[in-house]
């Protein structure tokens, strides 16, 4: 356990970012969920793209579902296009953000 009540590392650098959950003020509960950053062109947010599969019973097959999920980008992690990601739920941040980003593993 680190800072934030998560079971992720804290990032080594700092920020001012008020939306940080290590050095700012948001908090997160619900789901911690892994993905792939798949765009990373917007300012302070990232697109992240979670691959699943899904059981059709009926012919006893998996097909595979993708979905994104965009996450709030805290100012003191950098990620780039292809890094896996953990983010974690939060509050509503805007309209189609209520995640946040918590951790950066690198292109994997
Ligand atoms: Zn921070």
């Amino acid at each position: 356990m680190s800072a934030a009540g998560l079971e992720v590392a804290a990032p080594k650098k700092s920020c001012e970012d008020e939306r940080c959950p290590f050095h700012g003020g948001l908090k997160v509960r619900g789901k911690l969920i892994s993905g792939k950053a798949v765009s990373t062109s917007g300012s302070g947010f990232v697109v992240v793209q979670l691959e699943y599969l899904h059981k059709v019973r009926k012919y006893n097959r998996s097909e595979r579902r993708r979905s994104r999920i965009s996450a709030h980008l805290p100012a003191c992690l950098d990620v780039r296009e292809g890094d896996s990601v953990t983010i974690a739920e939060c509050r509503p941040l805007s309209k189609t953000i209520s995640f946040v980003v918590v951790q950066s593993r690198g292109a994997s």
